[in-house]
């Protein structure tokens, strides 16, 4: 499959499904404490996209019974909201959560703290954003793929934390997978030559361990193999001449890249 580029008049159509996958996104992790139930926020979730004119991207995706992915500790993506999984004090959670607007896809999501949290997962937390900043730095015109997995690697590297290599960010429009993969490691100068118009959902997933994962037998969450916490952060990128554009931002939290 090709990647599918965007012009700036799409680029700017997108954002309308960035922003509201942002709000969403910030709504849900405002109420990530303990005692909620991830079904709770599921549900919230989808009220909200449907209330400010979107469609909840993931549910019925591939058959995905919920708005959000919600994944605690161990678990790294694809968790699926249940009443019967309620935070407790100490615990993180990964929101995926995706919105469709005017036909376009936005996707994102971050690692929230319940309570207190203990220092090892806080640093989790901060190195994983750290990363995915440094991945969506390097989404440039002249780079190669390799450099946005290389940025996000290398940040990684240096504390010792655990890069998943069998879930990557990709390419995103119409569909919210589009070509291409974008691996979470990678060589620099190196594969697909980056070039303007194309919009990417940059999303690492680090770990306190290995790097290695484990499907459960509901056949879609996805946990560490040796138990350690886990944590992703998302957000959905576009790349111009004038360098990355954050697309799944709200307009005041932007943030200089
Ligand atoms: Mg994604």
């Amino acid at each position: 499959m090709a990647v599918i580029k965007k012009t700036p008049a799409e680029i700017e159509a997108m954002k309308e499904a960035g922003r509201l996958s942002a709000a969403v996104l910030r709504e849900v992790g405002a109420r990530c404490v303990p005692g909620a139930s991830t079904l709770e926020l599921d549900e919230f979730a989808e009220d909200y996209i449907r209330s400010h004119g979107g469609i909840p991207t993931f549910k019925g995706y591939g058959g995905f019974p919920g708005s959000i992915c919600a994944s605690i500790n161990e678990q790294i993506v694809h968790g699926i909201p249940s009443p019967a999984v309620k935070l407790q004090s100490g615990d993180i959670i990964s929101i995926d959560v995706g919105a469709t607007v005017d036909g376009w896809a936005g996707d994102n999501a971050w690692t929230y703290a319940v309570g207190t949290i203990s220092p090892e997962k806080k640093r989790l937390l901060e190195v994983t954003e750290k990363s995915m900043w440094a991945g969506i730095s390097a989404a440039r015109v002249g780079n190669r793929l390799g450099d946005i997995g290389h940025a996000v690697q290398s940040v990684a590297k240096k504390a010792g934390l655990g890069v998943v290599r069998d879930y990557t960010g990709h390419g995103i429009g119409r569909n919210m997978h589009e070509d291409p993969n974008v691996p979470n490691y990678g060589i620099r100068h190196t594969g697909m030559k980056l070039e303007a118009g194309m919009v990417l959902a940059i999303e690492p997933m680090l770990t306190l361990g290995t790097h290695k994962t484990h499907v459960m037998s509901d056949g879609w969450l996805v946990v560490t193999q040796d138990g350690k916490p886990a944590a992703h952060f998302e957000k959905t990128v576009a790349i111009t001449e004038d360098g990355p554009i954050l697309v799944s931002v709200e307009p005041d939290r932007e943030r200089p890249i």
